[in-house]
């Protein structure tokens, strides 16, 4: 990676929709499969008692493509990470997650157009799309419709735009009775405006999250506005990197019930590998940060975070910490 890429207006903490393309061509990262190797005092016993959720990767990126995924599994479970949810951006990355799903009984996949993958040519999201989504989203092992949303700090497109097939999506997700996982960039009040709506217009039944705000870097109240409606909080890699206090107070003043974790692989890995390939593995640093910024211990952290994410997704349970 490059430096350019962790200097963009946020301090770095995404490396953008063609982050994917430019590490195809990175010597850095290409054809590398780094060992866990951020903690050597980690040992398989002590991991074998957590249970955590990556709740939000991209296994299908290419970063990954000289990796196979048992390798990537293999690692994460050695972190004490036992399930994984890998995210469709476009229709061909939810096709590709729904076929890593079917094939690894530790990964689930999610479909969905993000507001960077809508037609380059600006054009909206057609019906067609919105069917192809659809017939994705009713296939086995589908947790959920996403990630969809707002960004309006790359702006590939026109925000009508951008709402109009975010709005689209949402209305599916309540057709195939999934969840959503939603990304907003630079678009606060736009996307909680739309998700209001959308959340007061349906019954919330059983306690269920309507979804997640992934990778979250809002500040205390937004978080717990968006916990009024109904969803979860996601915190990633962000959470670890010392100059964000803001997301440091939302991983301490939540209550543990509304959080989750994830590491948005391969992108945004956290301290102390932050600029390097990030990976499913790494949801443990994650939440040993998470741990000592709330003074709680890992396996508390690790617990509730995979409980919540086990009734977003519709899980009965999630191994020994459920
Ligand atoms: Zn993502």
């Amino acid at each position: 990676m490059t430096q350019s890429d962790r200097t963009t207006s946020d301090g770095g903490l995404y490396l953008g929709p063609d982050a994917a393309t430019r590490l195809r061509t990175s010597s850095v990262d290409r054809g590398r499969a780094p060992a866990l190797d951020v903690d050597p005092a980690w040992s398989p016993t002590d991991a074998v008692d957590l249970a955590l959720v990556d709740t939000h990767c991209h296994l299908d990126a290419d970063a990954f493509a000289d990796d196979p995924p048992t390798d990537i599994l293999g690692r994460a479970r050695r972190a004490g990470v036992t399930r994984l949810v890998t995210i469709g951006t476009d229709l061909e990355s939810s096709a590709r997650a729904v076929r890593l799903a079917r094939h690894h009984h530790e990964i689930w996949a999610t479909v969905g157009i993000d507001p960077n993958d809508l037609p380059v040519d600006g054009s909206p999201m057609t019906a067609a799309m919105l069917t192809a989504v659809e017939t994705l989203a009713r296939a086995p092992r589908v947790v959920a419709i996403g990630e969809i949303g707002l960004d309006y700090y790359w702006n590939r497109t026109s925000h009508e735009v951008q709402r109009a097939a975010f709005e689209a999506q949402l209305d599916l997700a309540i057709r195939v009775g999934l969840p959503v996982v939603i990304h907003s960039r630079d678009a606060d009040g736009d996307t909680f405006g739309v998700l209001r709506a959308w959340a007061s217009a349906q019954a919330t039944g059983a306690g269920r999250p309507l979804g997640v705000l992934h990778c979250f870097a809002g500040d205390v109240a937004l978080a717990e506005r968006y916990v009024g409606l109904g969803f979860l909080i996601s915190l990633s890699g962000i959470v670890t990197f010392k100059s964000n206090a803001q997301t440091h107070a939302v991983a301490r003043e939540l209550p543990l019930e509304a959080l989750v974790l994830e590491t948005d692989a391969p992108y945004l890995a956290p301290h102390p590998n932050r600029g390097r390939r990030n990976e499913p593995a790494y949801v443990r640093l994650i939440a040993e940060h998470v741990a000592a910024l709330r003074g709680e211990d890992v396996a508390a952290v690790a617990r509730a975070t995979s409980a919540n994410a086990a009734r977003l997704f519709r899980w009965g349970d999630v191994g020994a910490a459920a």
